[in-house]
């Protein structure tokens, strides 16, 4: 059967999937049938290039990169050269399939493509092809190693175009960033993008901007950045004031106790003090009533120190290495370089440690990953689970997603899983597994819901002998190097969902004789397609392999979605549950993890439309005022009455310059002030007085009022400062005022209490996840 003819193949479970989705005219799924003619235009017009001179292909190549690739022949003739090219320089011939992805990435379709099927080479054909009709491409990988390795890759691809390629990633300075940017082709994580948009926002009158207009995106593995990191915020700091008062903080937290001076909610997601302790809290401090106006601050801070005392732990949430508080990403299981917890709590932990806090941090601004995504004006991407996150695309950025049949027939075995009263009952068995694959010689992939399990369950292989090397607190590279062994004979490697993406799994020889790579998953994740990503390890390219997982009823996204009110009937004396009703019930918990997962995001989404609105209007003013001489001129005239002869001073052109500095430190400090209030709202302190009006309705209203309110604000203080200037200032510092003498940027990590919408629900008393879970009964 022709690969192609795969599409057609009714035996396959996605495929049925889609069609299924399809049938149900559900949203999001597109039938790549309908480019196979022009695949087959690509193959034969590729034969006849084979004889063709290097020389006369690199001709070639230049005049299709003339024409554009609106018209299908064009297109068809771009992929053959692309295609041929691929082949002398890189040494990699594009299969069928990868041609049918890129044809119809190049047609504006996400494609879902299975690990190991050569998304990276489909990667370059697209980006090639987009950068040579003059788009500005940026390919964007899921981390720095990935950016770094592929666009070293393409190179020699992209120049037969005549096309320049670069990445960017951690450690480059501003030159070297800008001028990555400049290149046709650019492989970048979303962040670090993202990151130096916010730079860019905060340039002064003097500076360049680092991006470009965003133009063309091709996203790999773009579930993960458009579904799991979509509301990831990414923040660009400034060194603030110090807060005194925060510091003793810490002391008073540091010595209460749980039920004395304050509550923990039973599933620790939320901590709040009780009368002792705000007591305790007024007595330290000298105020009479903390919850009074004047003392929001405090009491924000003082919930925030209590939290870290009390729902953060060390080790668990966060190392100390070298004398700084790290963060260890739970959901990629290694220690985050560049992450922090949400303002004040990081330095609140660094206060818990006794290690001197890093700096003051101010939100400077920020942004969400999906944000930048929706800054492009086209969008493509690939995934080994884009089918299951179709209709998200869909509905979030209209994006269509179709299946792409794998090179050579899948012959992975996926058992059904194995289901256990307990956590440890699931381990041991667990554990028995993995040691008869690993005596056999079968190399075993284990995933894990977190660092502690990974190395808990390290721990029970070690007592049997197994020797395994456990994947965390690595950096992307050494990451990439022990996973690419994942397939030698009788290798052991445990590692949490995202740790080693990306990288090719090979199957040594003997590893495939003794049945391949064994994907073993010790409990199901909160989604389908996280638990389809991790099985998608095995079985690449045609090779055996098998995938199970080990689950139990005390996994967490059982017990954090249900509560069941009854016993399994059938149960093994080894704990392996039989009643066929608790596999239905596990599944049911997977969908309701889901489910609140999406609203979720979407509730996140609204808390910040308005202020991405906000943020726009105001960019706008701020890059106006920076590249049309003419909106200064407007602006002093609209600062003072019309009979003034100020705005002439300041226009001037020795002055002007400071002029407009004045303005942009004013609109920026306005806006901070503007986000610092938005997140305090958030954090429902201001609302806990406003009993329970629609949250997000009244929030809308505060953040429109003050954004209203902002602009008279801005144009106030600008007035006054140019007012009181003297004749001879000429920097922001001769004026008294001072911008962050440094800035940073971070993205904010999962907060161990759950989000900021989360927290912010249960605050008005809707628990949207942190409540009693619905209990649920079957007959
Ligand atoms: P994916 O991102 O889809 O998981 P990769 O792009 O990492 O897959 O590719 C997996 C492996 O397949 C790499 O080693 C790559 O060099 C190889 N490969 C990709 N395309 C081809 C091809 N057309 N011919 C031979 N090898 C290929
Ligand atoms: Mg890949």
């Amino acid at each position: 059967m022709g690969r192609l003819e795969q599409l057609r193949d009714p035996s396959s479970w996605r495929r049925a999937v889609v069609l299924v989705r399809r049938f149900r005219q559900e949203p999001g799924t597109a039938n790549l049938r309908r480019f196979e003619p022009l695949v087959n235009i690509v193959l034969s017009e590729r034969a006849a290039l084979h004889g063709l001179g290097d020389e006369a292909l690199a001709e070639r190549a230049k005049s299709t990169a003339k024409a554009g690739l609106a018209d299908d022949g064009d297109l068809a003739r771009f992929l053959a050269v692309a295609s041929e090219v691929a082949r002398r320089r890189l040494g990699l011939d594009p299969f069928e399939v990868q041609l049918l992805a890129a044809v119809s990435m190049l047609r504006g379709r996400v494609v879902d493509m299975e690990t190991g099927e050569g998304k990276t080479l489909v990667g370059f054909l697209v980006a090639a092809g987009l950068a040579v009709t003059g788009r500005r491409v940026h390919v964007l990988s899921a981390n720095d190693y990935l950016a770094g390795r592929d666009a070293q890759a393409g190179a020699t691809l992209f120049a037969a175009f005549g096309l320049s390629c670069a990445a960017v990633v951690d450690g480059m300075d501003h030159a070297e960033r800008r001028a990555a940017y400049h290149g046709d082709v650019v492989y970048a994580t979303v962040h670090q993008v993202g990151f130096d948009l916010l730079r860019d926002r905060q340039r002064s009158a003097d500076a360049q901007r680092l991006v470009p207009e965003l133009d063309a995106a091709v996203i790999d593995e773009i579930d993960a950045v458009l579904l799991d990191d979509a509301m990831v915020p990414l923040v660009i700091a400034g060194d603030g004031d110090p807060r005194p008062e925060e510091a003793s903080l810490a002391g008073v937290v540091a010595v209460m106790t749980a039920g004395v001076e304050y509550e923990v909610d039973g599933e620790r997601r939320n901590v709040s003090f009780n009368e002792a302790g705000i007591a305790a809290l007024e007595e330290h401090f000298g105020v009479d009533d903390l919850y009074a106006k004047d003392h929001v601050e405090l009491l924000t801070a003082a919930h925030v120190a209590l939290h870290a005392h009390a729902l953060v732990d060390r080790d668990v949430h966060y190392i100390v290495a070298d004398g700084q508080v790290r963060l260890i990403n739970d959901a990629r299981g290694r220690v985050a370089d560049r992450q922090r917890w949400p303002d004040g709590l990081h330095a609140a932990i660094e206060r818990k440690e006794g290690i001197e806090v890093t700096a003051q941090a101010e939100v400077l601004d920020q942004m969400l990953v999906e944000t930048v995504a929706r800054g492009y004006r086209v969008i493509t991407g690939m995934s080994g689970t884009a089918l299951e996150a179709s209709e998200r695309l869909a509905e979030d950025l209209h994006l269509r997603t179709g299946t792409i049949p794998t090179n050579r027939p899948c012959v992975r075995v996926d058992e059904p899983d194995r289901l256990y009263l307990t956590a440890e009952q699931r381990d041991e068995a667990a554990a028995d597994r993995v040691h008869a694959a690993h005596a056999a010689g079968q190399p075993v992939l284990i995933g894990t819901a977190s660092v502690a399990d990974s190395e808990r369950f390290a721990g029970l292989l070690a007592g049997r002998g197994v020797d395994a090397v456990v994947l965390n607190a690595k950096h992307d590279a050494a990451e990439a190097e022990i996973i690419a062994r994942a397939g030698e004979h009788a290798a052991v490697t445990v590692s949490t969902q995202m740790a080693g993406r990306g990288v090719d799994i090979r199957l040594a020889s003997r590893a495939a004789e003794a049945g391949g790579l064994l994907v073993l998953g010790l409990g199901r994740y909160d989604s389908t397609r996280l638990d389809h990503q991790l099985r998608g390890r095995a079985g690449r390219q045609g090779d055996p392999g098998r995938s199970v997982f080990y689950t139990s009823l005390d996994d967490d996204v059982v017990t954090e979605h249900l509560v069941i009110g009854y016993h399994p009937r059938w149960v093994d004396p080894d704990g392996r549950v039989r009643d066929k009703r608790f596999r239905r019930i596990y599944e049911h918990a997977q969908r309701v993890a889901e489910g609140k997962l999406l609203q979720l995001h979407r509730t996140t989404r609204r808390y910040h439309t308005a202020t991405d609105q906000h943020r726009r209007v105001l960019l706008d003013t701020r890059d106006r005022l920076l590249a049309d001489p003419t909106a200064l001129d407007d602006y002093l005239a609209h600062l003072w009455p019309a009979d003034s002869d100020k705005p002439d001073t300041w226009t001037r052109p020795d002055r002007r310059t400071l002029a407009v500095e004045v303005a942009l430190y004013h609109l920026d400090r306005a806006w901070t002030r503007h986000l610092n209030l938005l997140a305090e709202v958030r954090e429902g302190i201001h609302l806990r007085v406003l009993g329970r009006q629609d949250p997000l309705e009244e929030f809308n209203l505060i953040a429109t009022d003050d954004f209203r309110a902002l602009a008279d604000k801005v144009t106030a203080a600008t007035r006054d400062t140019l007012d009181a200037a003297s004749e001879n200032a000429t920097t922001l510092a001769d004026l008294g005022l001072r911008r962050p003498s440094s800035t940073w940027t971070y993205m904010v990590a999962d907060n161990p209490f759950g989000s900021e919408a989360d927290r912010f629900f249960e605050f008005i008393g809707q628990a949207l996840r942190g409540g009693r879970p619905p209990a649920i009964s079957y007959t």
